[in-house]
């Protein structure tokens, strides 16, 4: 089967699944996104959703951040790992957006990745999930997905972004990059996918579902 045809085929059980995938991080505006985006790095989603409301209570807007302590935002983001960096890094571009950007968090690729602690994914998350502009942020479950699936051999996250681009159709992207995360938390896992029950490797990749099941039991 030709990778267009599977990657068809993958957004259609993908679209069963997930018709409508919530976006994971709680926030209330691109600002309060991009924090939680920021902090979710190394840490897991869910941590994140606990952490976020002490934070946003002390400071919520750039002004408000910025008036804090960086000690302050470090001792409340402890749990999220990482933590003198990523303070430092809410507070310097918290600083930024206020002097930069009038207050705003910026709207393209470019300025996102100019600010402090954030790299192309976080950038491409915000675009896609603030912004609505089309993205496909790749995280380690999407490079793993696409590999097992046949998608992509890419070694590095930034080449199956590229491969997946090509792939699926543009106004999907936004969706399937939720879509794949939920499926490969779901199913997909790192360690002991669930092959039994799993709705897709059955038919992607025979050859790939065995040596994947031999190498997990
Ligand atoms: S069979 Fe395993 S590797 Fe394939 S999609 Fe399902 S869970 Fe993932």
């Amino acid at each position: 089967m030709r990778k267009k045809d599977k990657a068809a085929k993958i957004s259609t059980i993908l679209n069963e699944l997930y018709p409508a995938p919530p976006i994971p991080l709680q926030h209330t505006d691109p600002y309060t996104l991009l924090i939680a985006v920021l902090l979710s790095a190394q840490c897991t989603d869910a941590r994140v959703n606990t952490i976020t409301p002490l934070l946003f209570k002390k400071a919520h807007t750039p002004q408000q951040m910025v008036a804090l302590e960086v000690q302050e935002i470090e001792e409340i983001i402890r749990p999220c790992g990482l933590a003198p960096r990523k303070a430092r890094a809410i507070w310097e571009l918290s600083h930024i957006i206020l002097n930069k950007h009038q207050g705003k968090v910026p709207a393209s690729f470019e300025e996102l990745e100019e600010l402090p602690g954030v790299g192309h994914k976080t950038a491409s998350v915000v675009m896609s999930q603030a912004f609505k502009q089309a993205a496909f942020p790749v995280d380690t479950h999407i490079h793993r997905c696409a590999k097992r699936w046949g998608l992509s051999a890419a070694k590095n996250v930034e080449q199956t972004e590229q491969d997946l681009k090509h792939l699926f159709p543009k106004k999907e992207w936004n969706r399937l990059h939720l879509q794949i995360i939920y499926f490969a938390r779901e199913y997909c896992q790192a360690r002991g996918h669930i092959a039994a029950d799993c709705p897709i490797c059955s038919w992607v990749s025979g050859t790939l579902f065995k040596t994947e099941k031999k190498t997990s039991s």
